[in-house]
């Protein structure tokens, strides 16, 4: 039974419509990329689900819940950006506290959750620090942690490696994946690159103008590519 639930989701803005008739349903505990070029809507998507756009048309259900109007506030979803989205003048502690100090969440409880979350991510002994004074993809790290921090029911994945270097890139997707997989959370990772989708997916939804093209396991779309767009996407036609 699907965790996550995307029906028939529709988006424009004013007469140009980026997401068109977009179904998918996620399992529990599943790790799924939306891949495919720069502008075939897959962060729109992702913005849908998290609710920071409303869709056109569609509906959204968690957990058998439909969450289509609900606020994004109130749908208990982490999310990581690209970049840069750290506060600046926060420590990676305070950082990682944000949510739960929005939630309200008790000092003694915190403090607790953001040890257990900075242990998780690798980075136990740097709290006192500030963003400025970690690598890239310490910073990423440190997003994750925020983001997995009020423990959310699904977590959104935009892009978090494209702004490393190549090196840490592909450390950080094994990494992201054990962390995944520890805390079996729903998750749905977006990117425009096809080897980042292809080692680190369970599913790969392969978007081209706003619809999926194909959806299966990498083997799949990897050797049995259903369109010629998928199969030049993927690489496997050159
Ligand atoms: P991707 O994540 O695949 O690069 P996006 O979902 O970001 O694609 O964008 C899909 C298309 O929707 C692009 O053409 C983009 O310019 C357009 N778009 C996204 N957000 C808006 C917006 N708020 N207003 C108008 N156009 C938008």
């Amino acid at each position: 039974m699907a965790f996550l639930d995307l029906k028939n989701l529709r988006k424009s803005f004013g007469a140009l419509t980026v997401v068109k008739d977009f179904s998918l349903s996620v399992e529990a505990g599943e790790f799924v990329s939306l891949l495919g070029p720069s502008g075939c809507g897959k962060t729109t998507v992702l913005r849908m689900v998290a609710g920071f756009e409303t869709p056109s048309s569609g509906a959204i259900e968690i957990a058998d819940q439909d969450v289509t109007r609900v606020k994004a506030n109130a749908r208990n979803i982490g999310m990581v950006f690209q970049a840069y989205a750290l506060f600046p003048n926060l420590t990676v502690a305070q950082n990682v506290a944000f949510g739960l100090k929005v939630k309200g969440m008790k000092r003694a409880e915190t403090d607790a959750r953001v040890a257990e979350m900075l242990k998780l991510i690798g980075l136990p002994d740097l709290g006192g620090r500030y963003p400025f004074q970690l690598s890239g993809g310490q910073q990423q790290r440190v997003a994750l942690a925020r983001a997995l921090a009020p423990r959310p029911r699904v977590l959104l994945l935009d892009e978090p490696l494209s702004a490393l270097d190549a090196k840490i890139r592909v450390s950080l997707r094994a990494e992201i994946r054990e962390i995944q997989r520890e805390l079996g959370i729903t998750t749905i990772f977006v990117t425009h690159d096809q080897e980042e989708a292809l080692s680190m997916s369970d599913r790969i939804v392969v978007m081209n103008g706003g619809v999926a093209e194909q959806v299966g396991v990498p083997f799949e779309i990897y050797n049995r590519p259903a369109t010629r767009f998928v199969a030049n996407f993927v690489g496997t036609l050159n």
